[in-house]
């Protein structure tokens, strides 16, 4: 029988290592809270350069037997794992909605999302296949074969706090990796109640250890895994700044290295759109969480044509929108994650009603409901001068830019350091074409606002980072090609 678990349960405090919940070896904790309400849930293990060493020590102890089992050992273990966060969805997704804010339904789907990772990598698991390359001497076998990278470090962001954990245990568990994790300090609760469920599953003791520490404490925390030589993996996912420090920081041990980092993602409306279907997948990719992920819209391109009409019908979508405690079983927006989050979203729209933006909807904070709410947003008469321009607002403000003709869409929507997902609606196959080719990112959603799913390579390409996480090639980071040359056979 799959145990189910109450949510109070699931909540845990201390850091995992070597199978064992433990304090921070100071004894130091720090505050978990409710964006909803400032309300503390608990207080977690503070960890310290100390606490990330033993768990480096314990996934080094546990990575010759994990690594020595039958893929498909490893495989039943995973899909155990997948089996547990599937019965335990209720309490993981009330857990998500609880430290991160998300609207009960999207934290349901987010545990929904992250398990079908698991399900995916523990099929994986039975496919890392090599090759035999074809013969070129006589006498001489040449092959290549896949071997696991060694220990690898996750660090995750707060945002997707379950998904974006198991997308990288995962594969570095189906691969033959052992784990060494940290969580977002806003959002740590849900990874651990994973990792609970994971060491239920029959996960070894070492192989997967995952400590917790506050923003002070997690620079030198890290910075043990970045400099000891025996982690060979950081995959990351977070901002831009953090992914180019983690590159180089890790460069003393030359480090294989996954980074998932900011978007400033273009969203393209042509004239021959179909409008219904654009405001649709608008409002799916833009307020998903809030408008607080990776790939969602920063920036919306609307060609002259159809632009006062396209902004009349979204913004009449856009104030429908209910916000409200992730706890209202109606709640459409819950509050942000945290004050800093607000005030960045606030800075940008008034910067943009400064440079001639007009409010359509929203446009401002909702203190009525608390401290981290803001209202769903349309501005219109966005321009290039605006912060919300060249910065991810990661929050719910879509600014409406003016275009004239593709080849100025398909400049606009490049002219950003990063590329990770990009949109366009047209009905025109020729242009689909064009356009799909033209746009410099990971991701291209063609008259489809969902894009996310496992069987599909997830990952950006400029600043927005390299690796690709699900899909086939999604082990392929976690794995590194030994040629085996075998002579004198004849
Ligand atoms: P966000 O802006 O979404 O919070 P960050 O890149 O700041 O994204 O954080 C993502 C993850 O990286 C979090 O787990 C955070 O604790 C961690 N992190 C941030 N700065 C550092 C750092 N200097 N060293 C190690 N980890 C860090």
């Amino acid at each position: 029988m799959t145990r189910q678990f109450e949510l109070k349960e699931l909540i845990r405090s201390d850091n995992f290592i070597d199978g064992q919940w433990c304090a921070a070896a100071d004894g130091a904790r720090f505050a978990v809270s409710d964006p909803a309400t400032g309300t503390v849930i608990t207080q977690v293990a503070d960890s310290s350069p100390a606490d990330a060493r033993a768990a480096t020590d314990a996934a080094a102890r546990a990575a010759p037997a994990w690594r020595n089992l039958l893929p498909k050992e490893r495989a039943t273990i995973l899909h155990k794992w997948n089996a547990l966060i599937v019965a335990n969805q209720d309490a993981l997704g009330a857990l998500i909605s609880l430290e991160q804010g998300k609207p009960l339904a999207e934290g349901r789907g987010e545990v929904a999302y992250g398990a079908s990772y698991v399900a995916w990598f523990a099929d994986e698991a039975t496919r890392i296949y090599g090759d035999i390359i074809p013969q070129q001497q006589r006498g001489k076998r040449m092959t290549a074969a896949k071997e696991p990278v060694g220990i690898v470090a996750a660090i995750t962001p707060w945002n997707f706090p379950l998904a974006m954990i198991a997308r990288k245990i995962a594969p570095a568990l189906a691969a033959g990796c052992t784990v060494v994790a940290k969580p977002a300090e806003d959002t740590p609760l849900t990874a651990s109640a994973l990792v609970l469920l994971a060491h239920e599953a029959g996960v070894p003791a070492g192989v997967l250890n995952l400590i917790t520490a506050s923003r002070d404490h997690a620079v030198a925390t890290v910075a043990d895994w970045l400099e000891d030589s025996r982690v060979r993996k950081i995959t990351f996912t977070g901002s831009t700044p953090v992914g180019k420090y983690l590159a180089r920081e890790s460069a003393g041990t030359l480090k294989k290295l996954s980074l998932e980092l900011g978007g400033n993602a273009p969203f393209i409306v042509f004239d021959d759109a179909d409008l219904d279907a654009a405001v649709t997948g608008l409002l799916a990719s833009k307020f998903r969480n809030g408008g607080q992920t990776c790939v969602c819209p920063n920036r919306v391109y609307v060609q002259a044509g159809v632009y006062d009409k396209f902004a009349d019908m979204l913004s009449r979508r856009v104030a429908e929108l209910k916000v409200a405690p992730a706890t209202d079983p109606d709640a459409q927006i819950g509050p942000m994650i945290n004050i800093r989050a607000l005030d960045k979203i606030a800075r940008h729209v008034d910067d943009a009603l400064a440079h001639g933006a007009r409010v359509l909807a929203g446009g401002k904070r909702l203190p009525e409901l608390g401290p981290n709410y803001y209202a769903p947003t349309v501005l219109a008469d966005a321009n290039h001068e605006m912060l919300l321009c060249g910065e991810e607002t990661f929050g719910p403000v879509v600014p409406l830019f003016r275009f004239d003709d593709e080849p100025e869409a398909i400049e606009a929507a490049n002219n950003t350091p990063f590329g990770l997902a990009s949109y366009f609606y047209s009905q025109d196959l020729r242009r689909i074409d064009r356009v799909s080719r033209a746009l410099e990112a990971g991701i291209v959603g063609i008259n489809e606002g969902a894009l996310s799913s496992e069987a599909a390579p997830f990952g950006g390409v400029k600043e927005s980072g390299y690796g690709r996480e699900g899909s086939k090639y999604g082990l392929d980071d976690y794995l590194s090609i030994k040629y085996l040359c075998q002579g004198n056979l004849a």
